[in-house]
């Protein structure tokens, strides 16, 4: 995974400022991985997206990552950090599909990506849920049977769900949390889309500031001000602030 250079946070950020969370997080991985077709990003499993997101973010950003939460039982602030390396569980046990037997059942299915969570966006709970099971599960049998994913009952469908969210244990990472004051301990989840898109928002806001103050005092163009190394942008910002 190579660093977002400047130019690639600033266009990462400018094209993904009005659009979706899905969205960014394709337009971030596609500027770091030029070589990989749009589509093939948008079947990514969540877990491997995911990880690749943290890869992106370890690489551009440095790979610590700093946390800040609030008990939620005495209101104690906790702040930490952690490393990419130890939010980093790990590939879907399998690529392509997955099968789970239980009973006379056997279902195969494939993993959620992004295309299936835009196609459920907006949608409610109940009406997402039957449209995910549609769209992953490939085939199904009851007792020798084949069935459709709607026959499937509540039973199997909750097995389906744990037996998803097992083969992809990247796509929901929680992290156990303990108040130092009170000693109350709680689940976080972390997002890393929402982590990385604050970096590049506070990035792409910070090298605007730059260009404007170089630009102010030695007439560059923004191109040539984002083409240099962060080292020496910051030593001639030092000589034009001084
Ligand atoms: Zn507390």
């Amino acid at each position: 995974m190579r660093a977002l250079s400047a130019p690639d946070v600033l266009r990462a950020w400018e094209q993904g400022a009005r659009r979706h969370a899905l969205d960014r997080a394709l337009l971030l991985l596609s500027a770091a991985l030029p070589e990989e077709p749009f589509e093939e990003l948008a079947a990514l499993p969540l877990g491997s997206r995911d990880l690749r997101l943290l890869e992106l973010r370890a690489a551009t950003f440095g790979p610590d990552l700093p946390f800040f939460a609030s008990c939620p039982r005495c209101g104690q602030a906790v702040d930490f950090t952690l490393s990419a390396a130890q939010l980093a569980v790990g590939e879907p046990a399998a690529q392509g599909s997955h099968e789970l037997r239980s009973g006379g059942a056997v279902i195969r299915f494939r993993l959620p990506d992004s295309r299936d969570l835009a196609a459920l966006d907006g949608r409610p709970s109940e009406e997402a849920e039957e449209l995910l099971l549609q769209r992953c599960v490939l085939e199904a049998w009851l007792d020798g049977a084949a069935v459709s994913a709607a026959a499937l009952p509540a039973g199997l469908r909750q097995e389906l769900a744990k037996a998803m969210a097992e083969a992809d244990p990247q796509a929901e990472i929680s992290i156990d949390l303990g108040c130092p004051a009170c000693e109350h301990r709680w689940p976080m989840l972390f997002d890393v889309l929402t982590v990385v898109w604050s970096d590049v928002t506070r990035q792409a806001n910070r090298l605007l500031q730059e260009v404007d103050a170089l630009a102010r005092v030695y007439g560059w163009r923004e191109d040539d001000v984002l083409a240099m190394s962060a080292h020496r942008r910051a030593l001639y910002l030092e000589m034009a602030t001084a």
